[in-house]
């Protein structure tokens, strides 16, 4: 199982957007938010984007996000940036203050990045495939092109499948070879089903962050499945077409702008 940072837990609180998680460790160096299931209806799979963008005082116009295709693009963006609509790619990397970058989930992963010197932050959608690809690991890197160090990101791991409810075949398991020996240990053989695993994301996610220099004190994982509490989220895998969508998403915080809100 993931662990978390001892003694921090995200919190709730109350947004334009609904209902919604903090973590408190990334709330010290970005606004984020990770949305409960309340900031779309039923089998609605995108948000109100001016909803989103109340929650951190920005327009809709300035809530950048992509058409996710389950790749390993990155889309940068950076002050005075246009951004065409439906770019796709799974990763936003933003060094603007002025806008907010999110990703949009149902069970796979998000993750929220940001650099303790305030230069860059990043949403990122990775469920299984992103996973397999090594996503967390190219986004370490994306930050490093900038000039930010493994050693400054805080990474949040938000609300997606858990261990306890991820089954998945051997083809999916077949896919995570490329990460060898550490791989194995992101699987547990189902008891109950031949050829069946269960895949815990989190830990792969951790793992693959960790190998990429973030300190494991820096990662911090909400620890809670989608599938187990649906008056809190959606899950594509339980609730098929019924699924609304969930965002993560981030601002970099301006130098010299206000420390939180
Ligand atoms: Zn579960």
């Amino acid at each position: 199982m993931a662990e978390s940072t001892p003694g921090v837990t995200f919190a709730w609180r109350a947004t334009p957007a609904g209902r919604a998680l903090v973590s408190p460790l990334l709330h010290a160096v970005a606004d984020h938010l990770f949305s409960s299931r309340d900031v779309t209806a039923p089998g609605v799979h995108t948000p109100e984007y001016a909803t989103v963008g109340r929650a951190f005082g920005v327009e809709a116009t300035d809530v950048v996000r992509v058409r996710q295709v389950h790749g390993c693009a990155i889309l940068m963006v950076r002050e005075g940036d246009e951004v065409p609509s439906g770019v796709e790619a799974d990763a936003i990397v933003s060094t603007d203050p002025h806008r907010v970058v999110l990703v949009r989930v149902a069970d796979c992963v998000p993750l929220l990045f940001a650099d303790r010197q305030g230069r860059a932050v990043a949403a990122v959608h990775a469920g299984w495939r992103g996973t397999a690809a090594g996503m967390a690991g190219c986004v370490v890197e994306a930050f490093a092109a900038l000039g930010v160090a493994p050693a400054d990101l805080i990474v949040a791991i938000g609300p997606s499948i858990g261990p306890c409810c991820y089954q998945v075949d051997d083809a999916v398991r077949e896919a995570f070879g490329a990460h060898g020996h550490a791989a194995a240990a992101w699987f547990t053989a189902d008891a109950d089903a031949p050829g069946r695993w269960r895949l815990d994301l989190w830990t792969a996610n951790r793992a693959q962050l960790e190998a990429h220099g973030v300190p494991a004190s820096s990662i911090h994982v909400a620890q809670a499945c989608t599938a187990d509490d649906p008056g809190a989220w959606y899950s594509h895998r339980t609730q098929g077409a019924e699924a609304g969508r969930m965002v993560a998403a981030i601002r970099l915080r301006g130098r010299g702008g206000p420390q939180g809100r």
